[in-house]
């Protein structure tokens, strides 16, 4: 009998479980594994801070951002006083699981496959090497098996409705530095013809890059766009090493939880950064705060404990989600919009406010001077006010 099975073992699932190993838990931790999860990669600091992630997890540490408008105005914003850290999926889930299991958790290869409560509560899941159904019993089930959760779908209400951006992008060979192409610099690309409601991107990761775009729409046509971006950005000729694509929730559920014995943690429960579509380092958070419920929960023996997960994670997290919700409303609807939005970015206080923001996860109170003045600057930007190319 464990304590708590997990359900996935990516970011969100592997935290849970180290945590829960490492206060003394019994658990289990269940991943289908045989696919890398289709990612950019890109991580705060305060992400390797917060879970103890040494730099020789990094493929390499970007220190520019460079905006790039539909017209193809470029703003390069230098990352003052830290990075964005790149890791490739393929070895970053892998050791974060080796680390659960170092502390203690017990490891299992399979596919879920329900949640029985004929006698108990235990989940079944398909074993990968004999292909035979399996039971793990137990208290309590953490679902962090990703975006469209089949934990989600079989046991919390709402998870059917949370709405996805498709994400696609290619890992081709990194070409030398060149004019165009720099390996330190991440381009984030707002560009109708590429993305009409989101954004492209190409993103380093040392030998590598990844080069891709997403979108809530279903009639573009996510490796053509992928293909305008790659001729647009010079890197049409290098060799493709990777084709992928996956959903991303762009909205955390109004509930993580059954009432019973599941919660949900991650890309399961919906929440990734609307705007940005960061969902790694708030998978990790996702996965600390259901851990730190059901251990509530085993302690107090009231299910509504399990509450507590959405409930730390929103006292925290809330405001920055409300913002980037915002954003993407106001500048991701239009090239006029989003070419108004690059324009913005020139604004130093814009910089620096959004790396800060980005890097230590954090609005930064200090200074309302500089927030008055881009609140007046956004507003007279969406009004009309001011002219794009007038910044
Ligand atoms: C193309 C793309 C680019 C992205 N780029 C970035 C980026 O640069 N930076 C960033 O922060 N975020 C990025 N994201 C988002 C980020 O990848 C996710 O938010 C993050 O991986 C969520 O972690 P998770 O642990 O919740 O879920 P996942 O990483 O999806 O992990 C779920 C785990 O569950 C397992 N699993 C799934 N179903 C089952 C099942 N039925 N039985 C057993 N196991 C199962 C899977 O094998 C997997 O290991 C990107 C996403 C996409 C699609």
């Amino acid at each position: 009998m464990y304590d708590v099975v997990v359900v996935g073992g990516g970011p969100a699932g592997a935290t849970a479980a180290e945590d829960l190993v490492r206060s003394g838990h019994k658990v289990a931790l269940l991943d289908r594994e045989g696919r890398i999860k289709p990612c950019g990669g890109a991580i705060p600091p305060r992400l390797m801070q917060d879970f103890h992630i040494g730099e020789e997890q990094l493929l390499t540490k970007v220190n520019t951002a460079r905006m790039i408008s539909p017209t193809g105005r470029q703003v390069d914003i230098p990352i003052e006083n830290g990075f964005v850290g790149m890791v490739d999926r393929k070895d970053f889930d892998p050791f974060l699981r080796e680390r659960a299991v170092k502390a203690g958790a017990k490891y299992f290869v399979g596919t879920f496959v329900r949640v029985d409560r004929e006698s108990g509560t235990a989940v079944i899941y398909r074993d990968k090497a004999s292909g035979e159904e399996r039971a793990l019993p137990c208290k309590l089930i953490i679902g962090a098996d990703g975006a469209k959760s089949r934990v989600g779908l079989a046991e919390v209400e709402g998870a059917d409705k949370v709405p996805l951006v498709f994400a696609y992008h290619e890992i081709i060979k990194a070409p030398e530095a060149t004019a165009t192409y720099d390996p330190l610099r991440c381009d984030v690309i707002y560009d109708g013809a590429i993305s009409p409601d989101f954004y492209g991107w190409v993103f380093p990761h040392g030998g590598t890059t990844s080069v891709g775009m997403g979108t809530e729409n279903p009639d573009v046509n996510l490796k053509d766009a992928t293909a305008a971006l790659r001729m647009a950005s010079g890197l049409s000729n290098c060799e493709t090493l990777r084709k992928e694509g996956a959903p991303i929730p762009l909205k955390p559920m109004d509930r993580w939880d059954n009432g019973k014995d599941v919660v949900l943690a991650g890309d399961a429960a919906g929440v990734v950064a609307p705007s940005s579509g960061e969902g790694i380092y708030y998978a990790m958070v996702g996965g600390r705060v259901a851990a730190t419920a059901c251990a509530a929960t085993l302690a107090s023996g009231r299910a509504k404990d399990l509450r507590l997960a959405r409930k730390l994670f929103m006292r925290e997290h809330k405001t920055v989600f409300r913002v980037l919700a915002s954003m993407q409303n106001a500048y991701y609807r239009s090239d006029d919009r989003r070419e108004r939005f690059v324009s913005l970015c020139h604004d130093i206080d814009v910089q620096r406010l959004t790396f800060e923001a980005y890097m230590n996860k954090k609005l930064v109170k200090a200074r309302p001077l500089a927030h008055l003045k881009i609140g007046v600057k956004n507003l007279a930007h969406l009004t009309g006010l001011v002219r794009a190319e007038h910044v």
